[in-house]
Order: structure tokens, then C-alpha cells, then sequence
């Protein structure tokens, strides 16, 4: 509530002096906003409405958006943005890259990392965390609102709504949180991870996921001890990163399986079409499925 009314204030303060932020802009059109990843396009669209038009780099849920082979095409996609929105934390630095190698007139780079303060060592999954979701989502309605301010009745319905879906998101891991909290878990890789620390969830070894995002060889004792977890009922289910795949993750999963540890599959991005909420809301429910088991 408190959290509502702060920025309720704020978009207040958006407004009176949007008129005079509007003017000292050249252009204040529809902005076309390009992104790095797929679910920072969703929740800007989901907050701009007719102020936008965006358009996503890595879009699958099976691509790896650490590890991404640039193109000329990506270039060009690049070129025509107003806004280039990158997760930043280093988790995209391919795409920090190609916007600065792409460096237009008035064209601008947000890094969700930055913008939110992430700290260097913070997990790169900036969009499971539900705090910088919404710190995003408040910056993009007051950019948006300061480019376009006879939208702002529109651009703030939006912004509400969005909010109230958070706000959803939030109860809704507090209900699971007491029914999940303290299980241990083992992850193939780190996504998720604010989520997991949401609700209470311990990652066994979180070493072993991190290398295997890093594209490193996880260590034979990390390895042995995400093993030994799965194998001795320590762990309540594994975490599996379909877009990161190994033959020694690929035995994890027959591991688990083996010893009846339900298997939760988590991608780094939603479904084509499906919205970041929904999403995030599914991915509670499979873990709450998965973890009632134990
Ligand atoms: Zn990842």
C-alpha cells in the first residue's frame, strides 16, 4: 500500500512537470523500443500501450540469452530503436555491445542492472525479481509519460494495472512461501533464483549452477554433491534449464527421476505471446506441484 501511494505521488510529480519535459524533447512520438530479451519488450508494451511499438532479440524460451551469436540483422533491428533495453548484470553483454557499435541521434540504452542498482555479484535473472520489475515498470511509465504526457491518463491506468498485478504475484508467494519454505533444492542453472529466495527455498551448492551459466566445468565435488542430494532424498526436486544442456545436467535429470525427485523445468523466458505475470505465476504453481510432493 505504502509502495502504491509512493508512486502514486511520484506520478503525480511525472505529470507537472511533464509539459515542460516534453519540450525539451525534438521528438515525441510513438517510441519504438527495441530489447535485448523478449520479457522486458512484454512489460513495456504491457505499460505503453499505443506509446510504443517494440520489438524483441531473443524471443524463444530454448535460446540461451547468455550466450547469444550476434547478426547484421540484430544491427539493423538495433539502428531503428528510440530505446534499447538490455537486462545488463551482465547477463546480455552481447546486446550492450551491439548498442553501443549502433550509437544513433538521440537514441537511448536502458540497463534494467543499472537502473535498479543491481549489485555486481547479483543474480543476472533480473525478471524474477519482483522488486526490480516494478522498479522498471515505474521508470518506464514516468520516461514514457515525460515523452508523450498527453497520454498520461492512459500511460497511468496501465501502470496501475500492472501494478495490481504485482501486487498479485506478491500474496501469491506468500501462500506458497508457507507451504515450501526451507526445502532444499539442486538448480542446473541460477534462473529462478529470486523467486526461490522469495520463498524461502535453499539452493544446494549454488556454486554448481553458476558454473554451468558461466559455461565453466562444474567442479567433480560440486557435481558429486548435487548428485548425492538428489540420490540421498536431501533434495525436494531439481531445477532444469531446458536452453542449458550437458550430458552431465542431462544425467542429473536421469538421477533424479531415477529416485523419484521431481523434475521442474524453468526456461529464462516466457512463451511467445504469454505475458511476464503469467508466466512468473506458472512457474509458482509447477514448483508449489512439485515441492507438495516431498
Ligand atoms: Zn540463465
Amino acid at each position: 500500500m505504502l509502495r502504491r501511494l509512493v508512486f502514486s505521488l511520484f506520478l503525480n510529480w511525472v505529470i507537472a512537470i511533464a509539459p515542460a519535459l516534453a519540450q525539451t524533447l525534438t521528438q515525441s512520438q510513438v517510441r519504438h523500443v527495441v530489447c535485448a530479451e523478449a520479457v522486458w519488450c512484454d512489460i513495456t508494451s504491457q505499460i505503453g500501450g499505443s506509446a510504443v511499438t517494440t520489438q524483441a532479440i531473443v524471443v524463444s524460451p530454448q535460446a540461451d540469452p547468455h550466450d547469444v551469436m550476434t547478426s547484421p540483422a540484430m544491427a539493423r533491428d538495433i539502428a531503428k530503436a528510440d530505446i534499447v533495453i538490455v537486462n545488463g548484470a551482465e547477463y546480455d553483454e552481447w546486446a550492450l555491445r551491439l548498442a553501443a557499435t549502433s550509437r544513433g541521434a538521440g537514441r537511448e540504452t536502458l540497463d534494467v542492472g543499472r537502473l535498479t542498482r543491481a549489485s555486481p555479484d547479483a543474480n543476472p535473472h533480473l525478471f524474477d525479481d519482483l522488486g526490480v520489475v516494478e522498479a522498471f515498470a515505474h521508470h518506464m511509465t514516468a520516461e514514457l509519460i515525460g515523452n508523450q504526457p498527453r497520454k498520461a491518463p492512459e500511460l497511468m491506468q496501465r501502470a496501475s494495472a500492472f501494478d495490481g498485478a504485482i501486487e498479485r504475484l506478491r500474496q501469491r508467494v506468500v501462500s506458497v512461501k508457507s507451504e515450501v519454505t526451507a526445502k532444499r533444492i539442486v538448480a542446473t542453472e541460477p534462473v529462478g533464483g529470486a523467486l526461490f529466495t522469495a520463498l524461502g527455498l535453499e539452493v544446494i551448492c549454488p556454486r554448481f549452477a553458476l558454473a554451468v551459466m558461466h559455461h565453466t566445468e562444474p567442479a567433480p565435488r560440486d557435481l558429486a554433491l548435487v548428485e548425492g542430494a538428489l540420490e540421498t532424498g536431501q533434495a525436494a526436486a531439481l531445477i532444469f534449464n531446458p536452453a542449458v544442456t550437458s550430458p552431465a545436467l542431462n544425467g542429473l535429470v536421469d538421477t533424479a527421476r531415477a529416485h523419484g525427485v521431481p523434475v521442474v523445468p524453468m526456461s529464462e523466458m516466457p512463451m511467445p505471446g504469454q505475458h511476464w505475470q503469467d508466466w512468473y505465476e506458472g512457474r509458482l504453481t509447477i514448483l508449489k506441484q512439485a515441492l507438495s510432493v516431498r
